[in-house]
């Protein structure tokens, strides 16, 4: 009776070997993300729905969670992810060696596309009595996990308005979804976060408490973004979250989707021209990207375009 088995054996094996070749033949894309209650997330995830649905003989993409901007550029000098979603400041300062790349410019970071602008926040809870950001001090604060983008952000504002964050307030670095959980819980006071609009981080707090948005409208915010290229003055619309039915004036950074020199240009100018042959899809699929404009996609992109993506957009005519 061995011989039986053995020839089972050594069939299945043969099937296996002829069958192989059709369920390796996908390329794996990963797609970094940032917390859950963000928007990078979503901007992960619908474009590898995009992308299995419309090339998955090809490619199956991947979106991960990250710990958000910092984590995902890091992401790319180590080769770890195809591709990322990171702030514009951000980009710009790991491409020129600043802020946490000082004298390590990150020079095989590539740009793919810009996507939503990304407002920089601080929210509170009502009855913490907190309406301006100087009424923060001697409080518990979320800055941000150090993989973040908002923490750079976070530590940007307490500065120019004169807060020291090692002595002034208590400091936490949670990551968004436990800081949205921390604040509803009264664990924290207040959270800064620099995120698309709208997004769940904000949006669940605010079902289950009273929630205030400071307005980020020091002079020294309005220079800030007169200067750098990568921020813009703006405000955030009333009625964007439930029970804010005023204007915060704040300033913004535009989500990056970014990648690096090693990924092959095959995979990257897949990926843009059927991101942009179903923009509509992608538009749809979370308010947050509902303002997409191909002409703006383009701009803000502070690292040097991908040959992937450069072919496309010299297709496209729009290079
Ligand atoms: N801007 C945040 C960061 O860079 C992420 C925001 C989001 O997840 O949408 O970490």
């Amino acid at each position: 009776m061995h011989w039986r088995k053995l020839f089972i054996v050594a069939a299945v094996a043969v099937g296996l070997m002829v069958s192989a070749p059709h369920a390796i033949a996908k390329t794996d894309v990963l797609f970094g993300g940032a917390s859950i209650v963000g928007v990078y997330y979503q901007v992960a995830l619908q474009i590898s729905n995009i992308m299995n649905k419309k090339m998955g003989d090809t490619y199956n993409f991947i979106g991960r969670p990250t710990g958000g901007s910092v984590f995902n550029i890091n992401a790319m000098i180590r080769e770890t992810f195809d591709f990322g979603v990171a702030q514009s400041d951000r980009n710009y300062q790991a491409y020129n060696g600043l802020a946490d790349w000082e004298g390590k410019a990150v020079k095989n970071l590539r740009s793919v596309f810009s996507m939503h602008p990304e407002t920089v926040m601080l929210v509170t809870r009502k009855d913490t009595g907190i309406k301006k950001v100087e009424d923060i001090k001697g409080k518990r604060v979320n800055i941000g996990n150090p993989g973040s983008g908002q923490r750079f952000n976070a530590e940007e504002v307490l500065k120019i308005y004169g807060i020291d964050k090692d002595n002034d307030i208590n400091a936490e670095g949670l990551q968004q979804h436990e800081a949205s959980r921390a604040l509803v819980d009264r664990k924290i006071d207040a959270f800064f976060y620099t995120v698309g609009n709208p997004s769940a981080a904000i949006e669940e707090p605010a079902q289950s408490v009273d929630i205030v948005m400071i307005p980020l409208d020091h002079e020294g915010i309005q220079c800030l973004a007169g200067e750098k290229p990568y921020y813009v003055y703006t405000k955030i619309p009333a009625g964007t979250y439930n029970g804010v039915d005023y204007d915060v004036p704040t300033y913004a950074v535009t989500a990056t989707v970014i990648s690096h020199e090693k990924v092959s240009e095959k995979i990257v100018y897949d990926m843009v021209k059927t991101v942009f042959d179903n923009l509509d899809d992608l538009k749809a699929s979370h308010a947050a990207f509902r303002h997409l404009d191909p002409k703006k996609m383009l701009e803000g992109c502070s690292a040097p375009f991908h040959p992937g993506a450069v072919k496309y957009y010299k297709e496209k005519g729009w290079m």
